[in-house]
């Protein structure tokens, strides 16, 4: 198992060669505009490696674009609960 320069192994990679947004523009992913934006999330909702692409993004705290069907404030947003949920559990 070969590990890139992000330490992440091609083999955990693999989900991204099945990716419904390998033929897509990556501008729609990281663009600001709500058309676009939209239109990236219908992508994700038809794509087979949905849950992976999400896992990669939270694990990697990927700030911007669209990643796994959720757009960068609803990340924030998990971000922000799961790092209560950690602060509550503290002792
Ligand atoms: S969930 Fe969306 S961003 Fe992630 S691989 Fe699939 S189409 Fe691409």
């Amino acid at each position: 198992m070969t590990k890139g320069a992000t330490g992440v192994s091609e083999a955990e990679l693999d989900w991204q060669n099945r990716a419904a947004c390998r033929s897509e523009s990556l501008d729609l992913f990281y663009s600001i505009e709500d058309a676009d934006i939209r239109q990236a999330l219908a992508i994700c909702r038809r794509c087979e490696v949905r849950a992976a692409c999400l896992e990669y993004a939270m694990t990697n705290r990927e700030h911007f674009g669209v990643w796994g069907g959720s757009t960068e404030r609803e990340r924030r947003r998990i971000f922000r609960r799961e790092r209560r949920g950690r602060g509550s559990t503290a002792a």
